[in-house]
């Protein structure tokens, strides 16, 4: 044993004390004496022994009295205390342990023993000082790392977090003593919530680790990012001893990081995209693009007069204006994404105006786009996927309008007009620094041209996209001024020639342009969402028209007619709904067939399938329209209810050229095979009427049998037959 270690004896007992001396010495102890506790006292806060022995009974005061002082008022306040009675007494014993006793033990004494357990006392002390200050260290060393942990108790099936938690958290530890699981939960923001939990729960049942970054709401209320690991302890038996997880604030470093990439990749006074990140991003589309055939636009957005407003109102209100103008394009371009109900609610769509000025992108028109300032009073926009060049014209058109509100600053209303130059890839150019090129010379053309407007590149596509910016403004009213009508188009037995159906048409009369197609009208109005209104319109005047027949008695048994139901219409969620509304009579539906193309039913297919097994418990049919134009896979469209199919148009158009008449024949065979009707589509001559027929396809529609005639005409067409 060490002979550094000073002990303190405390009796009033003489012999006891020398007896003690004598022996402690002997195992190398310093031994320190005082017969009061006045002495002890002074001994102890003099010398600082490192272990007392301390009598129950003493002259001046109690043992106990000593200890108490001791633990409370010196430095003696850890040392261990061994108490030293006359007398086994309980009471006395738990008084000394209430004082802070360390050990105790009575007279008279056993001093082989005692050494013994002086030693053990003073081992004790040193391990319990060690791990109190290894725990200090490593309390310290997590504050600075800005590290907390927690550990799960696999017996106990308990939490326990560290010190630092309550840092991490900003909790005073007064406030609350222990942190719960579901207190920790508290603090985590609803979309990083589930994951948590999820993870945690994860790890103790299925001991599976974990490396997560979520946030944290601290009691301050502020945000902290936070990199949350946890793992399974193992022993070496590989039994599952206990679960551990760290925690580390990352909120700085991540703000660093952010800092870094919004130098690199933005433009400082706007936070918009600049040119080098806006060129590289496009250039990633655009090689994407070659393979997929897909249009996108390039808008090269301008101010008009920048250099006027910097002059009359100075640089700093130029810099403010910049910015509104970058707030303002980025409000008013918005992606169908981040209005989904558009697409698919048409109620919420009523409900939830757009505000004013803002363009939906819709993302049948758009899958994405990017917005940057290039510099100076440029702007870009970059739409990708896009259905025609027309999309971009109205999203030109509609910008310009959203900018043509005045700007406030500092108090003044500034009128600013833009003008904008666009560019459709790969028309006008495949790489980004080509298409830019070309944005900027439309751009040029359009300040020409008396500035606030928009130019193409190529000079037809802006007559044909003012053409059709002007029917998108009239479609508007079409509708209430009874523009729209239907037409039907027979369909005979191709075996014995006898009318057993009619496609319904849609026509436009143009009050001024007259009659428009709806192969011009349909995209757009399904581009601009417009579809959903005139599909309404249409389900009504089907109906109503098949009624009206019905009542008449002019339908037979086994007729059909058939309506072409739109992409966006089919899938807006509360289809199922208006077909319940409008075609509410099962006798009649029985009459009904949905046309849908291939490339509708296989968007979606779940959602679809449950819709059209819907659409067949009200009787009504289904007709795959187009087929041989897109997937041409009987095989995978088995699995919905599909009843007739029709063979594209272009298929029978060709039917001399002997290729064509290999893949109507190997479709008719499929078709026989899975039991569904074939109509041929565009029959436009009696070699091309008898093929079918000797081919033995069931029904035939086209030019040669009857072109699509108005309802009048079909109705005395019925009544002949
Ligand atoms: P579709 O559903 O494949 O309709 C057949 C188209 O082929 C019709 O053109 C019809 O007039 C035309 N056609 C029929 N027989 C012949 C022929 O022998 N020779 C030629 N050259 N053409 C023939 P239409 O009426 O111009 O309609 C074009 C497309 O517009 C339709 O193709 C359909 O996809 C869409 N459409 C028409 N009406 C509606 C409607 O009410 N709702 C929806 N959503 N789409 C419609
Ligand atoms: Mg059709
Ligand atoms: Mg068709």
């Amino acid at each position: 044993m060490s002979d550094s270690y000073k002990i303190l004896i405390i009796d009033d007992d003489p012999t006891l004390r020398l007896i003690a001396e004598k022996k402690l010495q002997q195992y190398g102890y310093v031994v320190l004496t005082a017969a009061t506790g006045k002495e002890g006292i002074q001994v102890a806060i003099e010398k600082s022994p490192d272990i007392l022995l301390l009598d129950y009974e003493l002259p001046d005061m109690t043992g106990v009295e000593v200890c108490r002082y001791l633990r409370n008022h010196t430095l003696a306040i850890d040392k261990p205390i061994l108490f030293i009675a006359g007398k086994e007494d309980y009471q006395s014993i738990e008084n000394a342990f209430q004082a802070g006793a360390t050990d105790f033990s009575s007279k008279p004494l056993n001093w082989n023993i005692l050494v013994y357990r002086i030693q053990y006392m003073l081992r004790a002390h040193e391990i319990n000082l060690s791990l109190i200050s290894s725990e200090a260290r490593l309390a310290k060393a997590q504050k600075v790392a800005k590290l907390a942990n927690w550990e799960y108790n696999v017996v106990d099936k308990s939490f326990k977090w560290s010190e630092t938690m309550y840092d991490l958290l900003d909790i005073n530890p007064q406030k609350m003593e222990t942190i719960l699981l579901e207190d920790f939960f508290q603090r985590i923001p609803e979309p990083d919530l589930y994951t948590v939990q999820q993870a945690i729960t994860n790890c103790i049942e299925n001991n599976i680790s974990f490396d997560l970054e979520h946030l944290l709401i601290t009691g301050e209320g502020q945000h902290k990012i936070v990199s949350h690991l946890a793992s399974v302890i193992k022993n070496e038996l590989n039994d599952i001893v206990e679960y551990v997880g760290t925690l580390q604030d990352i909120t700085e470093r991540r703000c660093t990081e952010d800092q870094i990439r919004s130098l690199a990749y933005f433009d400082s006074l706007t936070g918009l995209m600049n040119r080098e990140s806006f060129l590289t991003s496009i250039d990633a589309v655009l090689s994407g693009n070659e393979k997929y055939d897909l249009l996108s636009a390039l808008l090269f957005i301008d101010l008009d007069d920048f250099k006027r407003v910097n002059d009359t109102l100075g640089h700093e209100l130029g810099d403010l204006l910049l910015c509104e103008i970058a707030d303002r394009l980025k409000q008013c371009v918005r992606t169908a994404e981040q209005d989904r109900e558009y697409q698919t609610d048409n109620h919420r769509m009523i409900k939830n105006p757009l505000p004013d000025g803002v363009v939906r992108l819709n993302s049948i028109d758009i899958q994405r786009f990017d917005l940057a300032r290039l510099g100076g009073d440029e702007f870009t926009i970059f739409l990708t996927d896009i259905p025609n060049e027309e999309v971009a014209a109205s999203v030109s058109k509609r910008l310009l309008k959203a900018l043509e509100k005045p700007f406030i600053l500092d108090g003044y209303e500034v009128y600013v007009t833009f003008s904008i130059g666009i560019a459709i890839s790969p028309y006008d150019g495949e790489s980004m620094q080509v298409l830019l090129k070309n944005a900027d010379t439309a751009m040029y053309s359009a300040k020409t041209n008396g500035k606030n407007t928009f130019r193409f590149y190529a000079h037809e596509m802006n007559a044909r996209a003012l053409y059709r910016l002007e029917l998108e403004t009239d479609l508007r009213s079409a509708i209430e001024n009874n523009e729209l009508h239907l037409v039907y188009q027979p369909q005979v037995c191709l075996q014995t020639g006898k009318l057993i159906g009619a496609e319904a048409l849609m026509r436009w009369t143009h009050t001024t342009k007259g009659d428009i197609s709806p192969t011009e009208f349909i995209p757009l109005a399904e581009a601009t969402g417009q579809i959903l209104v005139i599909g309404d319109w249409l389900f009504r005047q089907f109906n109503s028209n098949l009624q009206d027949w019905k009542q008449k008695n002019l339908i037979p048994e086994k007729f059909k007619l058939a309506l072409n139901v739109s992409s966006l219409q089919f899938h807006q969620s509360n289809m199922m709904e208006k077909v319940e509304a409008v075609f509410s009579d099962s006798e009649l539906n029985k009459h009904i067939e949905f046309e849908l193309t291939e490339s509708v039913m296989m968007k979606n297919a779940a959602a679809n399938l449950e819709k059209l097994n819907a659409l067949a418990k009200r009787n009504i049919t289904l007709s795959i329209d187009d087929f041989g134009t897109g997937y041409s896979s009987l095989s995978y469209l088995n699995r919905f209810p599909v009843d007739t199919l029709k063979i594209d148009r272009s298929f029978i158009s060709n039917l001399e050229d002997n290729g064509q008449i290999v893949i109507v024949n190997a479709i008719l065979a499929m078709a026989k095979g899975m039991n569904i009707k074939v109509v041929a589509e565009g029959i436009e001559s009696q070699w091309q009427y008898d093929f079918l027929k000797d081919a033995g396809c069931d029904i035939g529609q086209g030019y040669f049998i009857s072109k699509p005639i108005r309802t009048d005409k079909f109705e005395k067409l019925l009544n002949d037959n």
